[in-house]
């Protein structure tokens, strides 16, 4: 059994919607259960700006899936909801799901980096993610605490709503 860390992403079409149902469908994953998920955060877009705010969670899952399963479960959640490939990098989506942290393993497959490459550097990741596991430590030892020092709460609103 290993604890994963899951960055959800929305801006499109009723993003809390879309959130809240890809939180269900994380859930009801073979194999898995859901141990915890942040409030809901809205968040500048990241790359072009001409596209709506997003709305950003973590959650916490334990599961006995190996890696590149979930990552093929995440990704059929992520089709299911609507998400079309396209070839604007970090363009708008219904759904985004990354798995930021695996354990304490880190992977360099063709599919899959973990720690994810860029969660040290996004308010939207570090901020939810100090909400639910303020003490978590990243496999090279570093603290979350270190990594939110560096890591302004930037274009980041804490939305009241109970997820
Ligand atoms: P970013 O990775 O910068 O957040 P993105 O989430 O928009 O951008 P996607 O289009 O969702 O990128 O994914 C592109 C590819 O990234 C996927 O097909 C997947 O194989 C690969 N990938 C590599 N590492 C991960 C990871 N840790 N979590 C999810 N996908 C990953
Ligand atoms: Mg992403
Ligand atoms: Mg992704």
């Amino acid at each position: 059994m290993e604890r994963v860390y899951i960055g959800l992403g929305s801006n499109l079409a009723d993003p809390l919607a879309q959130l809240r149902s890809a939180l269900a469908a994380l859930a009801a994953l073979p194999q898995t259960s859901l141990a915890t998920q942040s409030s809901f955060y809205a968040s500048d877009p990241l790359g072009p700006a001409d596209q709506p705010r997003y709305v950003n969670a973590v959650a916490a899952l334990d599961t006995e899936l190996a890696p590149l399963e979930l990552l093929d479960a995440l990704q059929r959640i992520e089709l299911e909801q609507g998400r079309m490939r396209k070839a604007e990098r970090w363009g708008p989506r219904t759904l985004d799901l990354d798995i930021l942290l695996f354990g304490e393993h880190r992977l360099a497959e063709p599919r899959l980096t973990v720690p994810h490459y860029h969660m040290h550097a996004r308010a939207f990741v570090l901020y939810p993610l100090a909400e639910i596991a303020p003490q978590l430590r990243m496999p090279d030892g570093r603290g979350l605490d270190e990594l939110l020092a560096a890591c302004p709460f930037e274009g980041l609103e804490r939305l009241p709503e109970p997820a």
